[in-house]
């Protein structure tokens, strides 16, 4: 096992990797930017460096300086949560070839499900649904144009490198089809270092489901179960929740025993999650796979009672998985709601500055993941969460309404949260009922 861990990250995962670490007797060193500088929960680690100033490319994404505060420190591994370096193949291989453990998976293994074409051709081998379309990237317009055709329009021509819903276009004639293809490669060049682009049927109204995987480095891989990620905002989730409501239970069994398939195929250790759209015939196509830690991680805790990231960071010292497929059972409903510091009467306008008042909610299924308390400023440099309410029930109406009544003993002051919306959302009947689309929420927001 390690003896000490760097955290690659701040805010509520850093503390979240802090946590773990403690609980496992292993000693972890926070990295933080000038932005950072006194943030309470910097001093539940053992040690913390600075490593620069707020904006990201010159701390928490500058390899070289994240690098030397681990040698500095001794450590023997990085966790880098999510965002920032999490899907970083060269940061991976810079950790291996600095002698330090990178707590995730191989730079081969993110490589190759990083890359959308590739993860797609894997996928097709594992036998995971995706979706008809280009089984390479398109190279010339007369070859969209067939491909387009076979598919049959609306197509979406997407980045091969892509991310953050960056260098994605609509077509629904063949006209907006050749000018979106010269234009997304363009812009997949400019933003990612690579032109690559490919096609695939676009789903009008669908639902996001997402199967949560892990790995070890002998072999094998177990899946956790999904999650219903299908309210979001401009792509962005604000609530997740498992299990996904209103799905077939063998549809969903098998599709999660593929996405397994599929990470072993890939010689894929740590964690890792298999994104899907869901029509509603309730077909299953893959979107992508995301190599890393996801922000929606606690539901899946919530619901197997498996810790995934005291997994991660075992499976990443060599230990095989402490569990088997069988061993992992669901019990009851959780959700989560993503608390940002974003005015929802303004246009989620980010509203950053000093917390007065922080009154985190409890009593029994209530979970917060924050670094926030009272007297904390929320730093403009950084993505506007604040925090994550996790709650969990017996069933999923039992869980709504622990989640009401959890948002109402929330108390966050004087800045804008999401709040508000949530706490209409869990009384909404639509939502309420179960199996809206993607678009459900902007819908509602513009009515
Ligand atoms: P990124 O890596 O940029 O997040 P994804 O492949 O995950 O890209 O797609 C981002 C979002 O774009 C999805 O959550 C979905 O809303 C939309 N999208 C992507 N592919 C399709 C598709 N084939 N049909 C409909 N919507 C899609």
């Amino acid at each position: 096992m390690f003896n000490r861990i760097l955290i690659a990250n701040r805010g509520e995962i850093a503390l979240r990797i802090i946590r773990a670490c403690r609980e496992l007797g292993i000693e972890c060193v926070c990295v933080y930017s000038t932005a950072d500088a006194g943030a309470p929960y910097l001093q539940y680690a053992d040690r913390s460096v600075c490593i620069g100033p707020g904006p990201a490319n010159k701390s928490y994404l500058d390899i070289a300086r994240i690098i030397s505060a681990a040698e500095q420190s001794g450590a023997d591994a990085i966790h880098p949560g999510y965002g920032f370096l999490s899907e970083n193949a060269h940061f991976a291989e810079v950790c291996g070839d600095c002698g330090i453990e990178f707590i995730g998976p191989s730079p081969e293994a993110m490589g190759k499900l990083g890359d959308k074409i590739e993860a797609k051709k894997l996928a097709r081998e594992a036998k995971v649904p995706v979706f008809p379309g280009s089984e390479d990237a398109v190279e010339t317009e007369d070859e969209a144009i067939a491909e387009a055709d076979k598919i049959g329009y609306p197509v979406i021509i997407k980045a091969a490198a892509g991310g953050g819903g960056r260098g994605m276009r609509i077509a629904r004639t063949k006209e907006e089809l050749i000018s979106g293809v010269s234009r997304a490669s363009q812009e997949a060049e400019a933003a990612f270092g690579n032109g690559a682009v490919y096609i695939e049927k676009f789903l009008e109204a669908a639902r996001h489901v997402e199967v949560q995987v892990i790995g070890d480095k002998h072999g094998s891989a177990v899946h956790l179960f999904e999650r219903d990620c299908s309210i979001q905002r401009r792509h962005q989730k604000l609530i997740e929740e498992a299990p996904a409501p209103g799905l077939d239970q063998r549809r969903k069994d098998d599709v999660c025993k593929r996405a397994a398939a599929l990470i072993r195929k890939a010689k894929y250790h740590g964690a890792a999650t298999v994104e899907f759209l869901v029509d509603e015939k309730q077909n299953f196509y893959m979107l992508e796979v995301n190599t890393r830690l996801q922000v929606e991680h606690p539901v899946t805790e919530m619901i197997t009672g498996v810790d995934i990231v005291k997994t991660m960071i075992r499976v990443a010292a060599g230990e095989p998985l402490p569990f088997k497929q069988r061993d992992i059972k669901r019990n009851g409903h959780a959700m989560e709601c993503r608390i940002n510091a974003e005015d929802p009467d303004r246009n989620f306008m980010p509203s950053p500055g000093e917390i007065e008042r922080f009154d985190p909610p409890g009593g029994p299924g209530v979970r917060m993941d924050t670094h926030c308390v009272a007297g904390y400023r929320v730093p403009p440099n950084y993505d506007s969460m604040i925090g994550k309410l996790i709650v969990h029930d017996d069933d999923r109406n039992a869980c709504m309404n622990r989640m009401a009544r959890a948002l109402q003993e929330l108390k966050v002051e004087p800045i804008a949260t999401t709040t508000p919306l949530q706490l209409r959302l869990m009384s909404n009947a639509a939502f309420r009922k179960g199996g809206v689309d993607i678009h459900f929420l902007e819908r509602l927001l513009k009515s």
